[in-house]
């Protein structure tokens, strides 16, 4: 560590506790959790990292990651706050993985730029969004996407645009170990009206449907193509159900819920439960929308592969 501490120019915070990074409030410490300074203090450490064999994570805000209570073996790297700038030409918008997604939308929406209203609500970075292909109410970020820089662990920049990266339902083919840097996206010009109507019904369904007084990470699962997850796992009688401090939510049966002192054993006792369950009323296998981090395999799942 102290080989490293000598290369990072920008914030490095030994053991530190996942749960002060997660929007669950939950998970181990990290090694170290780094905020790079800028784009070369980035190379220093990824090629650090890749010399040496340290296992390396990316996390922007943590707002759809589940971090085990055992913590993370390894490094890892946020762009929060050092990568935060946004540029707009026109209808073309570049934007630092750091940005934060809300902020993204108010900006577009100040110049009448159309595309990601729908997004309004959705927590997390732009390096995050893109990651996950966020979206909302019929929208996706990838939607308006037209290129991202990504740096790989040797530390070379590579730029990828629309057609080299698969886009679909909260998934994309961007690596694993390819460190978002910076996307543009190009928007539509539209009337205030239009977009603010599109921003204002999203804010009000997410207000109506979702437990937003409780720390979460949205849905735990993907929809599969069959129903809503929400919808199964209601059905399968398991709103409600409680393990230690984390809850199946009333109000929306694909979040689970912290309750207050909710371990990440307590997150995947509920989630082998939903899967076991809804495998036996209907057949489906849900597949996890929420990104793991430090757990075996078999922590997860709730039937044989
Ligand atoms: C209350 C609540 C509501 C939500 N509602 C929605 C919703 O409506 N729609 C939706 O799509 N999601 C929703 N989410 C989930 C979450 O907000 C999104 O998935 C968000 O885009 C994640 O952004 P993040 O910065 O927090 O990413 P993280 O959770 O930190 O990471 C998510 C993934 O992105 C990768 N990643 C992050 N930053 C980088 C980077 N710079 N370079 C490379 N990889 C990176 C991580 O490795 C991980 O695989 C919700 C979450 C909460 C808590």
């Amino acid at each position: 560590m102290s080989d490293l501490r000598k290369i990072v120019q920008g914030t490095l915070l030994e053991n530190e506790p996942m749960s002060r990074h997660t929007s669950y409030g939950i998970g181990g410490p990290a090694n170290a959790y780094i905020t790079p300074k800028d784009r070369l203090d980035l190379s220093k450490i990824l090629k650090f990292a890749n010399q040496h064999s340290i296992k390396t994570y990316f996390v922007g805000s943590g707002s759809n990651l589940l971090v085990a209570d055992s913590g993370i073996d390894g490094l890892v790297l946020t762009p929060a706050k050092a990568l935060n700038q946004l540029k707009f030409d026109g209808e073309m918008v570049s934007v630092e993985s750091g940005v934060m997604l809300g902020r993204f939308v108010k900006e577009c929406m100040k110049r009448n730029l159309s595309g990601v209203e729908s997004l309004i609500g959705v927590p997390g970075t732009l390096g995050g969004a893109l990651v996950m292909n966020a979206g909302a109410f019929g929208s996706e970020i990838s939607k308006c996407f037209k290129s991202v820089e990504i740096m790989n662990m040797v530390g070379d920049i590579n730029t990828y645009y629309e057609g080299d990266i698969d886009f679909a339902y909260r998934y994309s083919s961007i690596h694993e170990d390819e460190f978002v840097l910076l996307a543009q996206f190009k928007l539509i010009s539209e009337s205030s009206d239009f977009i603010q109507t599109k921003r204002d019904n999203a804010s009000q369904s997410r207000k109506t449907n979702q437990p937003l007084k409780f720390r979460s990470a949205g849905s735990v699962f993907k929809n599969p193509k069959e129903n809503a997850a929400g919808y199964l796992i209601d059905q399968a009688g398991l709103k409600g159900t409680r393990v230690g401090d984390a809850e199946i939510s009333e109000h929306h049966a694909n979040f689970f819920v912290n309750l207050g002192h909710a371990k990440s054993t307590d997150i995947t006792a509920l989630i082998r439960l939903a899967r076991k369950n809804v495998f036996e009323k209907f057949g489906i296998k849900l597949e996890l929308e929420v990104k793991t981090i430090g757990f075996d395999s078999k922590e997860l799942e709730a039937y044989e592969a």
